[in-house]
């Protein structure tokens, strides 16, 4: 392998495998022995295990990612997408954020642009759910529930009421569970602030195609996991699918409709599609064909790792391939950077080989479930497993001390209640005063962010189509594009130490009279 001067190594995609890849390259180089380009959308990397606290607002959601440009010094960072690569010319496509596409030369490639929600072609999926993936789901999905608690304890509508507090979660592995059991349990704590409200008057729901949950760990920790979860009231429902969503009109295979005014969707995910768009080989499950030593199968000059990646599982047997999960990727990413600059070197390469330790998940404040080498651990100690195994797996010291910062804060503080939902579209109200024809009559006053269809004079009627509509969207779910950029500020960490939320009561306990909700047709708590 000659390359004549110093190399150039193209890193598509800045998550787990790339950053990690560029971080380790960057520090074991010599001066002049290689370039490297890093080409990623965001300008960060996410380590997506916290998402689910961010969501909660255990975690500010800044501390949850890690900057590219501060931490891959001397490393050029290219804000956009690789849309095209054609190996055999060593060049590929990229798309900037700004301007127009161009062509990029490079010597070296390694290909690692991750995964994406996978999807069925469900009626009302597209424009009702979101995703729980990226830090800026995670903000939206907090306004949205906190939004819906605002809305809900202010509608007089008893249908419309009981749509904005039905939130419909589907696909039961760690991401999903992990994101519904921290929003549910951060929606029953807002409870406490709400008069009008009372957790037994929210319906959470899990829905999931397959008999069991969080197939990550033993089926007797995810019957376990089920168990917890419908103690609090959590309706779990297995063996079932989503027939339709369509305007938010859930429709299940076992026959049940109930209306939902969130819908989040966590079944699963699958290869990045731009891998189709490369002259690399794919298997039939269109990830990048790779061999144990993290290049793509019969190709030089092209490394591979994550979850876009078959990698050979040498701890399992013949044909079985690493799954798509944080642990692999740190591991894989290091491994790969190792044998490219030995390669480089001209040194030998090791395969790489690692046995999948377990899983730990966090079930809300103080709840997890954890299974580490076979031990199996649950409650308290699975939830401060999970802390500490996170902790010391996020990336730089900075991030570290910042999330303990948040822990620790959590400690003395409650979470805050505030949803900020009108950052995903801050211009909105700016917009509607700034355009004349738009202008509304004396009276009629748009929550911002509120979509362009019920606001103005035209609001009341438009307002009384869809239950939906009649609630003000706080942020304007659903419907919203996911990819709405991370809001500033949002809601800092939990203040004050957590106070024991409030049961659903009987009837009757309640010295203050006080509206109630009306009864749920579905009979779930
Ligand atoms: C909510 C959640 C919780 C999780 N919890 C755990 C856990 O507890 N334990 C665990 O082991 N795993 C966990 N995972 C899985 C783990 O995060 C992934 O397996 C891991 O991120 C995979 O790393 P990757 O580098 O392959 O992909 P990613 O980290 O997703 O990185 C891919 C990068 O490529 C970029 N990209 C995409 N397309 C392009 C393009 N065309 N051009 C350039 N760049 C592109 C993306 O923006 C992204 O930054 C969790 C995942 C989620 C969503």
């Amino acid at each position: 392998m000659g390359y004549g001067q110093a190399p150039h190594i193209l890193i598509v995609g800045g998550g787990y495998v790339g950053m990690y890849t560029a971080l380790r390259l960057r520090r074991k180089l010599h001066g002049d022995e290689a370039t490297i380009t890093v080409v990623e959308p965001n300008s960060y990397m996410t380590y997506q295990p916290f998402l689910p606290e961010a969501a909660a607002g255990n975690l500010e959601p800044r501390h949850v990612v890690v900057p590219l440009r501060k931490v891959l010094k001397g490393c050029r960072i290219i804000s956009g997408h690789v849309v095209m690569v054609s190996h055999e010319q060593r060049t590929a496509s990229i798309q900037p954020l700004l301007g127009d596409a161009f062509d990029l030369k490079y010597d070296i490639l390694v290909i690692c642009p991750g995964s994406v929600a996978r999807t069925l072609p469900i009626p009302g999926l597209a424009e009702q759910g979101i995703g729980f993936k990226s830090a800026a789901e995670a903000i939206y999905l907090r306004n949205q529930v906190i939004s819906r608690l605002d809305a809900a304890a202010s509608a007089t509508d008893a249908a419309v009421r009981r749509r904005a507090l039905t939130f419909l979660f589907i696909g039961g592995g760690y991401a999903g569970i992990e994101a519904l059991a921290e929003l549910e349990d951060m929606a029953r704590d807002a409870c406490s602030y709400y008069p009008d409200l009372a957790p037994a008057d929210m319906r959470w729901v899990l829905v999931e195609a397959t008999g069991r949950i969080l197939p990550e760990v033993s089926p007797a920790m995810g019957l376990y996991t089920v168990k917890q979860l419908e103690h609090r009231g959590i309706q779990v429902k297995l063996n079932t699918r989503v027939e339709s969503l369509l305007d938010g009109n859930v429709v299940l295979d076992d026959g049940e409709r109930f209306e939902a005014g969130t819908v989040v969707w966590t079944a699963g995910v699958k290869p990045n599609p731009m891998l189709a768009r490369t002259d690399l080989p794919l298997d039939e499950r269109g990830r990048l064909r790779a061999t144990a030593f993290l290049q793509v199968d019969g190709v030089a000059d092209a490394w591979t790792a994550g979850d876009c990646a078959a990698v050979p599982d040498l701890t399992k047997g013949e044909g079985a391939t690493t799954g798509p999960s944080a642990q692999h990727a740190v591991r894989q990413a290091r491994r790969l950077a190792e044998n490219l600059l030995a390669e480089l070197r001209h040194e030998p390469i090791r395969p790489y080989e690692h046995s999948y330790a377990g899983s730990v998940a966090s079930l809300g404040l103080h709840k997890g479930v954890a299974e580490i080498y076979g031990v199996r651990l649950r409650g308290w100690p699975a939830w401060l497993m999970h802390r500490t195994y996170h902790l010391s797996r996020v990336p730089t010291v900075n991030r570290k001390a910042r999330v303990v910062a948040d822990w620790t804060l959590a400690l003395f503080f409650r979470r805050e209640i505030v949803s900020l939902g009108s950052f995903a579209d801050p211009r909105a109200e700016f917009r509607r005063v700034a355009t004349p024809a738009s202008a509304p009559a004396a009276g009629t006053h748009a929550a911002p962010g509120m979509p362009a269809a019920v606001d103005g004079p035209a609001a009341d009627s438009a307002a009384d189509s869809t239950a939906d509509k009649a609630v003000p969207a706080a942020s304007t779910f659903p419907g919203t594009p996911a990819a709405a950029p991370a809001p500033p500020g949002t809601p800092a960490p939990p203040p004050r130490r957590q106070r024991r939320t409030r049961r659903p009561r009987s009837g009757g306990a309640d010295r203050r009279p006080r509206p109630r909700a009306p009864p749920r047709p579905h009979g779930g708590r």
